[in-house]
């Protein structure tokens, strides 16, 4: 019998966002793996699926790579999935599919929310090229080079980032694209959800005037 891997989408803030393919996967898995088992316990509850939940998070996907192929090898079905969004984007996965990949194993992506994807379709800017870019380095000096590395690229850049660090991260885009046109879209899903348009510059002092609550993600328009 042949075992799989899939990967499922999961809810990036409203719960309604889940696929019937993805209850119907996640239903009929042999154990589901979690970046947090207690948060995607939740949705398991809310779904009245009750499956065997281990955990898979950044500091253990490298060991538990291995044996989730084991697993699968051995013909099991096995979902894997994150606490929001599709996982493997700035989320645990891709070391997980990477070792299925190497052993030859079938894999499925059971598509569904990326606050990515879903930011960039809502902003206005040019859909037709992205580069995603997920987490800017934290610190100054990287995150300064990792922005110019970047001015180069043509399509709309899409950036993940924290309420705690957006208006430091706007005030680094600011001096390096400063006429760019740029989206802030906040909690995405929500009842809040927001998409802010302007310039680093104007959404910088919105942002300063208004305390960022939530999450974010900040699309920057391409280079010339
Ligand atoms: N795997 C997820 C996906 O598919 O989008 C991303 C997980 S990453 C750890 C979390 C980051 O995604 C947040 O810091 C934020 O930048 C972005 N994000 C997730 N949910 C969001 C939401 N509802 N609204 C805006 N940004 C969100």
């Amino acid at each position: 019998m042949s075992g799989k891997l899939s990967l499922v989408a999961t809810p990036i803030g409203n719960m309604e966002d889940i696929t019937l393919r993805a209850l119907r996967v996640l239903s009929e898995a042999d154990v589901i793996f979690a970046e947090d088992t207690r948060h995607t316990s939740n949705l398991l509850t809310h779904h009245e699926i009750r499956k065997p939940l281990q955990s898979c998070h950044d500091f253990s996907e490298a060991r538990r790579s291995s044996e989730i192929a084991d697993r699968v090898a051995a013909g099991g079905r096995v979902a894997l999935v994150s606490d929001a969004g599709t996982p493997g984007i700035s989320d645990p996965g891709f070391r997980v599919v990477r070792a299925c990949v190497e052993r030859g194993l079938e894999i499925e992506a059971i598509p569904g929310p990326c606050a990515a994807i879903a930011a960039l379709s809502a902003s206005g800017l040019a859909t037709d090229e992205f580069h995603f870019v997920g987490f800017l380095p934290v610190k100054s000096g990287a995150c300064e080079r990792r922005l110019r590395e970047l001015s180069i690229i043509p399509g709309t850049l899409i950036i993940y980032e924290s309420p705690y660090r957006i208006a430091r991260t706007l005030e680094r885009i600011a001096a390096i694209f400063p006429d760019r046109r740029m989206v802030a879209a906040r909690e995405l899903t929500k009842k809040f959800e927001e998409f802010r348009r302007g310039t680093a510059a104007t959404l910088l002092a919105h942002f300063q005037a208004h305390v960022p609550r939530g999450e974010f993600v900040i699309l920057v328009e391409g280079g010339e």
